[in-house]
């Protein structure tokens, strides 16, 4: 559920130290024992969740489970600052990024935000890298190594969603598709790991 560094199913920042029922008891008894319930979670984030769980107009919970849904549904990075924030769309700010994003705040915290800005920059260093030298081991050994420190999940951010739009990151994705499809691949395992 967290991949193998074992972090916050919120945050990524911290370890995921505490079971915590993704729907509180205190809203369904039912769900006490429920194996789907079960997130992985940082204490810090496991306090600020608390038993805060609401619905949304159309009676579906409004808290984003990071297990069942891909939370760039509804998340958005920008990528200079490392700041999430809920996507906007249909001329509104998504309803559940936005409560997400007020009842688990650490996952905007200072530290936090810095770790995700750094994560970042390590792709778009490896961009820049690949539009400067081409298609290299080296190159290729720099998306790697971004993938394999970036504790955020954020490479699905640059190989599939707007991530992948900006250059230089949309540059190197159009002048080396072998190195993209690579990218793309390593960002599928990511994903998978961190189920
Ligand atoms: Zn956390």
């Amino acid at each position: 559920m967290t991949g193998s560094r074992k972090r916050c199913v919120y945050c990524c920042d911290s370890r995921s130290s505490d079971i915590d029922h993704f729907k509180p008891i205190k809203v369904d008894i039912r769900s006490t024992f429920q194996w789907k319930n079960f997130i992985l979670i940082c204490p810090e984030c496991n306090r600020c969740k608390s038993s805060k769980f609401a619905y949304g107009a159309d009676g579906t919970p409004l808290l984003v489970n990071p297990t069942s849904v891909d939370p760039w549904e509804h998340l958005v990075l920008d990528v200079d600052s490392g700041v999430m924030a809920p996507r906007f769309k249909d001329g509104e700010y998504d309803r559940n990024g936005e409560y997400t994003l007020e009842v688990i705040h650490p996952v905007n915290d200072e530290a936090t935000v810095e770790g995700r800005r750094r994560s970042a920059e390590r792709y778009i260093d490896a961009a820049h890298h690949a539009m400067e030298d081409g298609d290299t081991q080296k190159v290729r050994r720099a998306f790697v190594k971004a993938v394999a420190y970036d504790e955020f999940g954020l490479a699905t951010w640059f190989a599939f969603r707007e991530g992948g739009c900006t250059d230089p990151i949309r540059q190197a994705r159009d002048a080396y598709p072998a190195l993209w499809r690579r990218f793309c691949t390593l960002a599928c395992r990511q994903s998978l790991n961190s189920l």
